[in-house]
């Protein structure tokens, strides 16, 4: 680098650390979203071709700050960008991901004496388990990905590749990842189906990446319990597993922990598990958000069975507030991976060997063969603030999540749409313990129907946006969302449209509440 170059980077760091901080003090007050002129202004911003001769760094900045950013999400990481789930990024997240772009380092290949990357990478993956409470014996394969997409192709491809080892009509070991799909006349339908209640969509587009397919046919849905249409019933389940093993079938169960319009969590997953293993099914944990109920003593009953799964997907992005893009994947055994993303014994390029394979190179684990070396600024968090951080934060999530839906409750002008939680479920144990703490009334209420961070309500009839108009659940979205002072999702529930809160920010706070009464209640009284 010139010295004039040095000086150029050396402004343009200045520049872009003051941009930093600036957004960090004013992040809560930041309006979330970029004003339609802003987004016109950045589009006709963008070069329509290639420039031949660059502008240089310092000027390169300066446009990126006077043209581009304005046109993009100002605070989708602020505290009331309650969209989808997203997520916010932790002070020690934030820091180490922009000294991680300092590095540059590609995390490929295992090569103990050359770097500690993966080494430390592995011990994140264990750390990440240790916060939810699921022995590291329990998933040993173990890796790093994009997020909870890349971790169910993962997962699916893994259940693809041990069903078709053990395969009735296959000779044993039969490998698909080196022999392609096979032919299998004696079975009518697909070699391979997947069952699960309403499995999150990327599940689909995982089931056709890894050639299982992702149509009716081939991913089934199950029947829900009577008394609760999130649990799977488990009479249906077991027969319809034993009439697949009889015809030589095989079967990838999905079960999703956390449901992503109400964050509900249905009963049963020990139970799933045995039925699964009982007639060698593969059954695939999707816990990208819910599976963080188990960092929370008082949520832990949700996720009872987490460490039983074959495979098992979290996000990073979500609840774990680190950047985009993180997710984790756990499988059984490391050979789960390795057989599928490993070259042949001997065939793999020479230059990729490792001769020490305590632990496998993360090509051989991953979809990538080079990557950015994400786990760091999610062990970075995770030092930051310890359990006692984490329990923290996702207790306020939840707990902000519940006042919400208080207030909806007590609202003329808003139906909560959250299903009530069943007695003689996880209310129960809510109750005990609201004898032996003397909770009030209240507080009974709030925790039989939120049962995580997430809010799903709408226009109550005799308020200015009634259910039976079918456009009020996106005007209302919208309406929420042109505040810019709090984001919302809108949804279908049950055929109509519904608004959704999802908590998942480590910012959101007390002062965030009074916020978004205001605006729920400001939109109502068209004070906004
Ligand atoms: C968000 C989510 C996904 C997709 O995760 P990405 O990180 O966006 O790839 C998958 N499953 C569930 C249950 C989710 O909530």
């Amino acid at each position: 680098m010139s010295s004039q170059d040095q000086h150029e980077f050396e402004v343009a760091f200045s520049t872009v650390v003051s941009h930093i901080l600036h957004r960090n003090t004013t992040l809560s007050h930041t309006s979330i979203l970029p004003s339609r002129d802003a987004i016109s202004t950045t589009l006709s911003s963008l070069p329509e071709t290639l420039p031949e001769e660059g502008r240089g760094t310092d000027s390169t900045m300066q446009h990126l700050f006077s043209s581009v950013l304005p046109g993009i999400l100002q605070a989708q990481n602020g505290p009331r960008y309650f969209g989808f789930v997203v997520g916010g990024v932790t002070p020690a997240a934030q820091l180490t991901d922009m000294l991680l772009s300092s590095y540059d380092e590609n995390v490929q290949v295992y090569m103990p004496n050359t770097t500690a990357s993966v080494a430390i990478e592995a011990r994140t993956l264990e750390l990440a388990l240790d916060l939810l409470h699921i022995s590291r014996d329990a998933y040993q394969g173990r890796t790093i990905t994009t997020g909870a997409t890349a971790s169910n192709v993962l997962g699916l491809a893994c259940a693809r590749d041990h069903l078709y080892a053990n395969y009735k009509y296959l000779p044993p070991g039969y490998s698909l990842a080196q022999r392609g799909p096979p032919s299998v006349p004696n079975l009518t339908g697909p070699p391979i189906i997947i069952l699960g209640l309403h499995p999150h969509f990327s599940i689909l587009k995982a089931a056709a990446l890894v050639g299982i397919g992702a149509g009716p046919e081939v991913v089934q849905q199950l029947s829900s319990r009577q008394d609760d249409e999130l649990a799977i019933d488990l009479e249906v389940l077991e027969k319809r597993l034993k009439e697949e093993r009889e015809v030589g079938r095989g079967v990838i169960v999905t079960y999703g922990l956390g449901e992503v319009n109400t964050g509900g969590f249905g009963q049963g997953l020990p139970e799933v598990a045995r039925i699964c293993k009982r007639y060698d099914a593969w059954l695939h944990v999707d816990g990208a958000f819910g599976g963080f109920a188990g960092v929370v003593p008082e949520l832990r009953h949700l996720v009872e069975g987490i460490d039983q799964a074959d495979s098992l997907t979290l996000d990073g992005h979500k609840w774990l507030n680190v950047p985009y893009d993180t997710g984790l994947f756990y499988t059984r055994t490391p050979s789960l991976l390795t057989n599928v993303l490993a070259p042949p014994t001997g065939q793999g390029p020479a230059y990729l060997s490792t001769g020490d394979l305590d632990i496998p190179s993360p090509l051989y684990m991953g979809i990538e063969n080079s990557r950015r070396f994400r786990a760091l600024p999610l062990l970075a968090s995770l030092l930051s603030l310890g359990r006692e951080g984490y329990v923290d934060i996702i207790r306020r999530n939840v707990s902000f999540a519940q006042n919400v839906a208080r207030f909806l409750l007590q609202s003329d002008s808003y139906e909560l749409l959250n299903p009530i939680i069943s007695q003689g479920s996880h209310g129960d144990q809510f109750e005990n313990q609201d004898e032996s703490t003397g909770v009030g009334k209240d507080d009974q209420i709030k925790d039989r129907i939120v049962s995580l961070n997430i809010v799903l309500f709408r226009g109550s009839s005799n308020s200015i946006y009634p259910p039976s108009d079918l456009t009020s659940a996106r005007r209302l979205t919208e309406k929420i969302n042109s505040t810019g002072k709090m984001y919302v999702s809108s949804t279908v529930w049950r055929g109509l449209g519904a608004v959704r809160i999802a908590v998942s920010n480590w910012r959101t706070g007390d002062e965030d509440l009074i916020i978004v009464k205001d605006v729920l209640d400001g939109v109502m009284n068209e004070k906004i």
